[in-house]
């Protein structure tokens, strides 16, 4: 596998690949990328979701002249592809002053027309608009030196074939021409013949298509069961760096709250955050440093998003349109991904709708337990003590073995450790999938969330002892504990629930400030 810099891109694209989460370039990147660098011809068999964008409009931005006239011409079939491709151009030449601008119908002309005065490098454009501009004399075809046309066979389909062969003889005879289309019919490979000088022939072999690796699935909760569901379906998913879609401002706004009381490292994009504020929010999300990122659909319209391990959609959006490009979020570029969709039983409908819209199937899957949990974390431990192992560096820590093993087997020793760093301790199992019964305090008795969890080592005993010690409420009086990886809840009598916060507000717990407040009604 090829590197990007090694298919010959240079240092300043190589910095904006790297700043987009791009690693390494895909099956066809890697083949097209030389080839169109090379300035020769090129018919490439690939769909989208493959990054053929990329791998014509990298090439095109790398070869671009200072001059400002039109040097590059992409036809695209809609205008929505011929936006999302001027988009990703301009993304790609970011630190390169380059002008591009995306010609289509259906947007007032006159904009384009100074767009097209003010002297553009690269114009991306269906063919019946390009064509109106070539007739009233604002776009010359001179200087043009590559011809890019995207999804051929779709622009086919749509009638454009005449348009196509008129604008391409307007064009210089000595362009490069680049042919991408998702099949090959008779009609393509015609025009390809009759356009085209000694193409190279790319095809991307079916196993690397862009079959959708996105596993989609849904649970059923109870609306206020929604949030314990997801941080425990976020407990055993481990998702690396994970979007989360929520239906309003509002909505976002609380979860993100939620998430961040309880630990996650979360990140909310609002509607209205300043430029500045987003990119912040951005570059924390793409450094690692948040590795959930709450948002609307309409805060992340058009927003750059790397692609993610996981998309939760909170609440299930509103049509299927939505669903779509929310989970278009993951699994690109033939990596796997999976999408999550909490529903309440009163949107089933919603999730047939969605089903039958997208022909697709949605796994309904059980919530997991805390066995799962349990289980998910013995994995992560196991996972963690090979790299110890392969690491090595054990010395002090043979010796204490050594000592030890005169008095306890060896085997006994490493299981009672494990026992100790796994602190693992025995809770109720109280969300369960929606037919389980909702978690409210008892009568009488107030539900506290505290920031601190099994991470931190806490055990009931630590909550018990905290409160009888500190507050003097007698062990018995307090009521059910729930301990989760990086928050827990405990119940305490009412009429002493305020001296409880106070108290035990920042007072220390297995040496970790505590913050306590009054858990928040499940939603
Ligand atoms: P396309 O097939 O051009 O529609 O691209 C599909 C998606 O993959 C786009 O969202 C690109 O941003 C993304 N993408 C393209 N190339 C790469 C790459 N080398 N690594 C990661 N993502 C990529």
């Amino acid at each position: 596998m090829a590197t990007f810099a090694e298919l010959g891109l240079s240092e300043s694209i190589l910095k904006v690949l790297a700043e987009l989460g791009y690693d390494e370039p895909t099956p066809i990147q890697e083949q097209a990328i030389p080839v169109m660098l090379s300035a020769s011809d090129v018919i490439a068999q690939a769909q989208t979701g493959t990054g053929k964008t990329a791998a014509f409009a990298l090439p095109i931005v790398e070869r671009l002249r200072d001059e400002r006239v039109p040097q590059a011409l992409i036809l695209a079939p809609t205008r929505e592809l011929a936006m999302q491709v001027a988009e990703a151009i301009y993304k790609y030449g970011k630190g390169r002053r380059i002008s591009v601008a995306p010609v289509y119908g259906g947007q007032p002309i006159y904009r384009q027309l100074r767009a097209l005065e003010q002297g553009v490098q690269i114009v991306v454009g269906t063919p019946g608009r390009i064509m109106d501009h070539m007739r009233r004399g604002t776009l010359a075809l001179d200087q043009i030196s590559t011809v890019v046309l995207d999804e051929a066979d779709e622009m086919l389909d749509m009638g454009f074939a005449e348009d196509i062969e008129f604008i391409l003889q307007q064009t210089p005879q000595e362009r490069q021409t680049a042919l991408f289309s998702a099949t090959m019919p008779e009609a393509v490979l015609g025009l390809a013949h009759r356009y085209t000088k000694t193409p190279k022939r790319i095809s991307i072999v079916s196993e690397q298509h862009a079959i959708p690796l996105t596993r989609q699935a849904y649970y059923e909760v109870m609306p206020r069961e929604k949030l314990d569901a997801l941080c425990r379906i976020l407990d055993v998913e481990t998702p690396t760096s994970a979007m989360i879609f929520t239906r309003t401002r509002a909505e976002a706004d609380h979860l993100g709250e939620s998430l961040q009381g309880r630990g996650y490292l979360s990140e909310v994009l609002h509607g209205d955050l300043s430029q500045a504020q987003r990119d912040r929010v951005m570059k924390r999300f793409r450094e690692g440093s948040a590795e959930l990122l709450v948002a609307t659909d309409v805060a992340a319209r058009g927003l750059d998003i790397p692609d993610v391990t996981h998309v939760f959609n909170y609440d299930v959006p509103n049509d299927p349109e939505a669903y779509v490009h929310r989970i278009g979020r993951t699994g690109r570029a033939g990596r796997t991904g999976m999408a999550i969709t909490l529903i309440t039983p009163r949107e089933r409908r919603m999730l047939q709708i969605i089903e039958r819209a997208g022909r697709t199937r949605i796994q309904r899957q059980k919530l997991p337990s805390l066995a799962d949990v349990a289980a998910r974390r013995r994995e992560a431990f196991r996972d963690a003590l090979r790299g110890v192992l392969e690491q090595g560096d054990l010395d002090p820590y043979l010796l204490m073995v050594e000592e030890m093993s005169e008095e306890h087997d060896a085997v006994d020793l490493a299981a009672a450790a494990f026992k100790l760093l796994l602190n693992e301790v025995d809770q109720d199992d109280t969300i369960s999938s929606v037919e389980g019964d909702a978690v409210g305090a008892e009568p009488g008795m107030v539900r506290l969330f505290l920031d601190v969890g099994r991470l931190d080592q806490i055990r009931p005993a630590d909550i018990v002892g905290a409160i009888a010690n500190e507050v003097g409420l007698p062990g018995k009086s307090i009521g059910s504990i729930d301990i989760y990886d990086r928050f827990s809840f405990v119940e305490v009598p009412n009429e002493q629930s305020q001296k409880v916060l106070h108290v035990l507000n920042g007072a220390s717990m297995r040496g970790k400030k505590v913050k306590v407040s009054v858990a928040k009604p499940k939603r």
